[in-house]
């Protein structure tokens, strides 16, 4: 074959297409260029990193006109063919600029240029760092000093061991090292694997455990969808690890998804106590350098197990043998803002798929459309029905709001059902999923609320902290004593967390009570403590938002209070309610997990709504029944495909204009397709900007993508698509 003529390059550009650049200079760079490495190519007047698609023989653009590339900036490809087809997949489905989506799967250090390297950053202490240190130097610098006796202790300390060992450590660094008291280099990462141990053997699984763990590892080694459905407490964990178990014992290497909140250090802990190997860890807080180091031990092989969030689904993962999502339902996997909008969720499924492993795919409470795909024969499901050590499920009931006022938004049932279980030696988990104090500031004289200037929302009374805050933009002002409009007095109106658990203190004087939101969890640590008092028994009532909910052990809550349940029930969103299912679920899963059985308590204003009787009798598969009938009926996902248009603009008018525009290429929609809209976002205003949206329904995958295919390059061309912010967002989980 003759050397390729031009080599296409994907560059992180809102462009859908790829670059033609002619070979690099042989005289610096005779390596083979190859798909997968990293170049830097001159563009205008910039010089920016790419990555090489693929060659070809000639290109469209004039030869005269075409320039070279300037760098090779890897020796081996740092995305191999199924990394790229991957990607290529994704661009395709989500109908994204390749570039773009390509810039998602890589570090920010490795799209600056980086090396990928199979190299280590080692430190040591020089002969003078080590006279100094004998001599007790340097008095004045407790960092500079920790860092450099650490380092004479233990010669050759990689970067990554530092991080541990000495937290912050890079400005003692560069000072010992302008000292000249220690060194560092790049070292080739030892070829040599350790071996994986597994340090302490599980417990012997339970039957269903035995037939969730045989029926996936019968899969080992090619592809299929597994559905573990068991709720928290039920041992799907355990299967996670003993799958991994064998995954590693076969050479080859696992990929664990993770919710972005169910990242917690007790799940990670779990990995590292039971494997005695090497682990990547990647989620949204590493820094660029963390985040960096985690993806080179996962891209070199020397992690066996990857664990991270949604973005982690396109980690290297040399050699792959399975990949388990857990609680599978959570919108975290779903990236709803920005450029590229993808599932997490679904595009594990499609790795799984290409690379000819099995999924599995963890929740109590599983998407409709997974259960769906149980249903159609496409999953299988794999139940888990009993939880470890104890077999009631807890009783749940509805109490009618209209017929029992109670206290500060807690019913009489509730309060005496409260005191029961305290009294009972249990503890109580109350949930309200709204933080702050109250929703609403009302005068009581001229009906003035306090607005957000910059959204459609009201601003939320936030009491100990003395402001008002919107939850939408995070505008944030004085909390007034007065109105603004008639100076007569204000008052908090409804109900948020910080209210209820002044409510429960007035009403429960005496009894230690913990709060668990945003506001109350700032630092890494904050949400861990709260842990801690409930854990120790020292609090009885934990009030809190969502955060509640996912994936923490309560053993001793045997109570749990759902104090408003009807915000999903009627909402413009056909997925309301079964968000709203999934949250009572996984709430009511916090109850009874020790010996004592649980009650839980819904409070609602519709007692007699067809979804919480289903949920309530049925439980969530029966819900899950109802409301796959309703979306058939309704031909909503999965029963359709969808895929929705937002855009926002400076005026209300110029985001329904761009829409429409867009509407108006189409005409008459082509068989099979509806388009919805356009319509204005029920909160149209958001931060100063004006929302809306079009939504497209295919009756199937393939009429929806051909349409989109033929139909977006038109929209792009629009003159009004500049004058606002748009993005396509396909399988969108939240409407508005
Ligand atoms: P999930 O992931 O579904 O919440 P876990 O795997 O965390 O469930 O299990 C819940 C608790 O029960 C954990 O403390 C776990 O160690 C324990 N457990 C799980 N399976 C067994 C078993 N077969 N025998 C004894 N204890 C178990
Ligand atoms: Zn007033
Ligand atoms: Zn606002």
């Amino acid at each position: 074959m003759p050397p390729a003529r031009v080599f296409r390059v994907a560059l992180d550009m809102p462009l859908k297409r790829l670059f033609d650049y002619l070979p690099p200079d042989p005289t610096f760079f005779a390596q083979p260029v190859e798909p997968g490495m990293r170049v830097r190519v001159p563009f205008g007047r910039q010089r920016l990193v790419g990555v090489v698609m693929s060659s070809a023989d000639s290109s469209d653009v004039p030869q005269e006109r075409l320039k070279s590339i300037l760098e090779v900036l890897d020796p081996s490809p740092v995305l191999d063919a199924a990394a790229l087809e991957l990607l290529g997949w994704a661009a395709e489905y989500y109908h994204h600029p390749i570039g773009e989506v390509l810039a998602s799967a890589l570090p920010k250090a490795l799209r600056l240029g980086v090396k990928a390297a199979a190299s280590e950053e080692r430190w040591t202490a020089t002969l003078m760092g080590r006279e100094a240190c004998t001599r007790g130097e340097p008095r004045r610098a407790p960092k500079q000093r920790e860092l450099l006796t650490h380092l004479v202790q233990h010669e050759g300390t990689t970067a990554e061991a530092l991080n541990e060992a000495v937290p912050n450590w890079r400005d003692a660094a560069r000072s010992l090292t302008d000292r000249g008291w220690i060194d560092s280099a790049d070292i080739p990462i030892a070829s040599i694997e350790k071996p994986v141990v597994v340090r302490t053997p599980g417990p012997e699984l339970r039957e269903e455990q035995r037939t969730a763990v045989e029926a996936v590892r019968g899969a080992l080694g090619h592809f299929g969808a597994f559905v573990l459905h068991g709720v928290t407490g039920s041992g799907k964990t355990e299967v996670y690890l003993r799958l991994v178990e064998r995954v590693l014992e076969q050479g080859r290497r696992a990929l664990v998804l993770v919710p972005e909140i169910g990242l917690t250090p007790q799940l990670v802990g779990r990995f590292r106590d039971r494997f005695d190997t090497p682990m990547a860890v990647l989620h949204s807080a590493l820094t660029d350098t963390e985040r960096l180091m985690a993806w080179r031990a996962a891209f070199t092989g020397r992690a066996r197990i990857v664990l991270g969030t949604r973005s982690a689904v396109f980690a290297p993962v040399p050699n792959l043998g399975i990949i388990i999502v857990d609680e599978e339902h959570d919108s975290s996997f779903k990236q709803h803002e920005g450029g590229f909008r993808y599932s997490a969720r679904d595009l594990a499924v499609v790795r799984a798929q290409r690379a000819d492993v099995p999924v599995v795919l963890g929740s109590a409470t599983p998407a409709l459309e997974t259960l769906h795909n149980v249903g159609g024969g496409r999953y299988v499901r794999l139940p888990l029905q009993h939880r470890a050590g104890q077999a009631e499920p807890p009783r749940m009931a509805l109490v009618d709001l209209r017929t029992n006022a109670g206290h500060a938004g807690v019913s009489t049932p509730a309060i005496q059902a409260i005191e029961r279980h305290l009294r009972d030696d249990g503890q109580v988990l109350v949930f309200l999923n709204r933080r702050g104090y109250a929703p609403t500031l009302l005068c009581t004289s001229c009906g003035w609320i306090a607005p957000c200037e910059e959204c459609d929302a009201r601003l939320t009374v936030h009491m100990s902290a003395g402001r008002l805050r919107c939850h939408h933009c995070g505008a944030d002002s004085a909390l007034p004593s007065r109105c603004p409009q008639c100076g007569f007095a204000v008052k908090p109106v409804g109900q948020g967390t910080e209210r209820i658990e002044e409510g429960l203190t007035t009403l429960f004087p005496g009894v230690p009570l913990v709060r668990l939101d945003r506001d109350v969890v700032r630092r890494r640590g904050d949400m861990e403590e709260v842990m801690r008092r409930m854990a120790s028994g020292e609090a009885r009532i934990l009030v809190g938002t969502q955060m509640v909910t996912k994936g923490h052990d309560f053993p001793n809550v045997t109570l749990v209070v759902v104090l408003n349940a009807d915000q999903g029930l009627f909402s413009t969103d056909f997925r309301a309610p079964e968000r709203l299912a999934q949250t009572v679920v996984q709430v009511a899963g916090r109850a009874g997990r020790g010996t004592k059985p649980g009650e839980v308590l819904i409070q609602t204003e519709f007692p007699d709504h067809p979804l919480l009787l289903s949920l309530l009798t049925e439980g969530y598969e029966g819900f899950a029944r109802t409301a796959l009938t309703e979306r058939a009926q309704a031909s909503w996902p999965p029963f359709s495909r969808l895929a929705a248009v937002r855009d926002s603009a400076k005026t209300a008018e110029s985001a329904l204009e761009f829409l429409t525009e867009a509407r108006k290429l189409v005409g008459v929609p082509p068989r099979g397709l509806r388009l919805l809209g356009p319509v204005p976002a029920a909160m149209s205003k958001r931060a100063g900007r004006y929302h809306a949206q079009l939504l497209i329904e295919g009756t199937d995958r393939s009429s929806l993508h051909h349409f989109l295919d033929s139909w977006l390059p038109a929209v792009e061309q629009l003159q009004s698509a500049r004058r606002v912010r748009w993005a396509l967002d396909v399988d969108p989980i939240e409407l508005f």
